[in-house]
């Protein structure tokens, strides 16, 4: 539903959850800034993640690792050599382009077609050529032109024009691809592999081939939790099993970065590496699983929007006996927010082999020693930021019968991650007691949660405002409040008024923090 992508990219920007990168300078692709909502937001769902992670597990320690990582660590990890999408040139744009999606039986290489790439409409990829026109692209335009070029190339390498052959063929995804299935072996440009991660300089050498001056920005926070697992180890009293878990930055020099936040180049992850013995993998890979599926339902993503792949044999890491992908279905189609992975014993053997230090783990009571396995369930922190507003987005029609048309814009998230808890509203702005009043109410609550004031405009308008922003509770002060009207039973008493149900409470402004805390948890 590309329409409702748009209004939600729109609301984001309207509202302040999200701004593209450097926007003043034309925009920094596949970079983007999270304005004040969004910042809250994002916080919330960390700070959740973490609450549920680490706080309240004992077998969970947390870190927080540098960005800046060591060369040695990514060329033992794999990084260096093989962390790469293949890539290839568009031959009508000359744009660089990732094949999406490469078929093991055909070998055929798919890209869809997506914001980098509207305007042309298709691409070619390899190894054979494909020319892919999305759903928006001007599908008799992109065969004609396929067509013609594929006419003119077959021309200028002089092949009988015989051998062309074009098949038109529909994918679910509603894609249709041109192919062109050369009987000699493919053409035209070779995907070839590029790697994602980016390069930097350390200090001030000059000296360009000076191999201790390079160093990376981590494509992945898991490197820094293995190349640290034996120092956490050391320092605690951990036994089998235990994780270390991390939020922080990580980057990769994405081809195509698209789909909003989806696929950026610098976005944020969410990793738990989850070390335990060997026989012990494969079913703690299930139970992370399970637990990891309750999260997103806790947080306002519900299982019946995720999907579950198990990754079949040959898509996974060659180490993996096991990945689960968890989807979401958002508005550009199903794509992931996390995977769980069961690594083996993979990454802390090639640090042990690499640096020569041994990594093993010895059991007091069985006096073995050996490398833990682990288990890693890695979630994408801006991926599911943008889950949660996907999801939370609702327009409500609430036009009454013979009524004028009444729509209303709610973003329903889960009170545990609202940016704003809740708001304080003094009926009339010009009414000194009732601003008085309304922050009176603001310092009680300000210590413990974010809330928002709001003194301007009608109340109704100012509940709409609220609602578009998805704060759960507004809080009226009112003449009931001041004890003007309604008697003395009401007085020192606010108005709450609920989000979902625009139903209204009266609660006493002494038990105010002890009714809010516990509906935000
Ligand atoms: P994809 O196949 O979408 O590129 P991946 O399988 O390479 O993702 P992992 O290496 O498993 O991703 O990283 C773990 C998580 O980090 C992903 O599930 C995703 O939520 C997040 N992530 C990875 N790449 C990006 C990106 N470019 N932008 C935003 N989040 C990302």
């Amino acid at each position: 539903d590309p329409e409702k992508m748009e209004k939600i990219v729109s609301l984001c920007k309207r509202k302040g959850f999200i701004f593209q990168s450097g926007e003043l300078y034309g925009g920094l692709n596949g970079c983007w800034d999270y304005g004040p909502l969004g910042a809250e937001l994002k916080r919330n769902l960390k700070d959740y993640w973490w609450r549920k992670n680490v706080q309240e597990r004992d077998d969970i320690l947390g870190m927080d690792g540098s960005i800046l990582t060591h060369q040695a660590v990514l060329t033992a990890s794999g990084h260096v050599g093989g962390f790469s999408d293949p890539m290839c040139d568009c031959l009508l744009t000359k744009a660089r382009l990732r094949a999406d999606q490469i078929d093991p039986q055909t070998g055929t290489a798919y890209h869809y077609t997506g914001a980098s790439h509207e305007e042309s409409g298709f691409s070619v990829e390899k190894p054979y050529s494909v020319l892919v026109t999305g759903p928006n692209a001007d599908e008799n335009k992109a065969r004609k032109t396929a067509k013609q070029y594929y006419a003119q190339f077959l021309s200028d390498k002089q092949i009988a024009p015989k051998k062309l052959s074009l098949q038109g063929e529909s994918t679910s995804e509603e894609v249709d691809t041109i192919q062109y299935n050369p009987e000699n072996g493919s053409l035209l440009t070779e995907a070839r592999e590029f790697n994602l991660m980016f390069q930097t300089k350390m200090g001030a050498s000059s000296d360009d081939n000076d191999p201790n001056a390079v160093a990376y920005l981590r494509p992945e926070t898991a490197q820094t939790i293995f190349v640290q697992y034996k120092n956490v180890l050391d320092i605690s009293r951990v036994k089998l099993p235990f994780g270390i878990a991390q939020i922080g930055k990580a980057f990769r020099n994405e081809i195509n970065p698209r789909n909003f936040t989806f696929r950026s180049r610098e976005f944020e992850q969410m990793e738990i590496e989850f070390f335990c013995r060997p026989e012990d993998g494969l079913a703690l890979t299930e139970e992370w699983l399970e637990r990891r599926l309750t999260f997103y339902a806790e947080i306002g993503v519900p299982r019946e929007k995720l999907h579950v792949l198990d990754v079949p044999d040959g898509e996974r890491a060659h180490y993996s006996e096991k990945t689960y992908d968890i989807e979401y279905e958002f508005p550009f189609g199903i794509q992931e927010l996390e995977g769980v992975a069961y690594r083996g014993a993979y990454d802390l053997g090639k640090h042990q082999e690499a640096s020569g230090k041994t990594l093993e783990y010895f059991d007091e009571e069985t006096k073995e020693r050996f490398i833990p396995h682990v288990v890693e369930p890695s979630a994408g922190c801006d991926r599911t930021v943008l889950a949660v507003i996907c999801e939370a987005y609702d327009v409500e029609d609430l036009t009454k019968e013979g009524g004028k048309k009444d729509v209303r814009t709610v973003m329903r998230f889960k009170p545990c991650v609202a940016p704003i808890k809740a708001a304080i509203l003094p009926l009339l702005k010009n009414k000194p007691e009732l601003v008085a009043k309304a922050k009176e109410v603001q310092a009680l609550l300000q210590p413990h949660v974010n809330v928002a004031y709001d003194a301007t405009a009608a109340i109704g308008r100012r509940y709409r405002r609220q609602d578009e922003v998805g704060t759960p509770f507004c809080i009226t002060i009112d003449f009931e409040t001041l004890g003007e009207e309604g008697g003395e039973d009401l007085k020192d008493t606010v108005t709450i008024r609920h989000r979902d149900s625009m139903e209204q409470e009266r609660v006493k402004i002494s038990d105010l923090l002890g009714w809010l805390l516990p509906r935000l948890a």
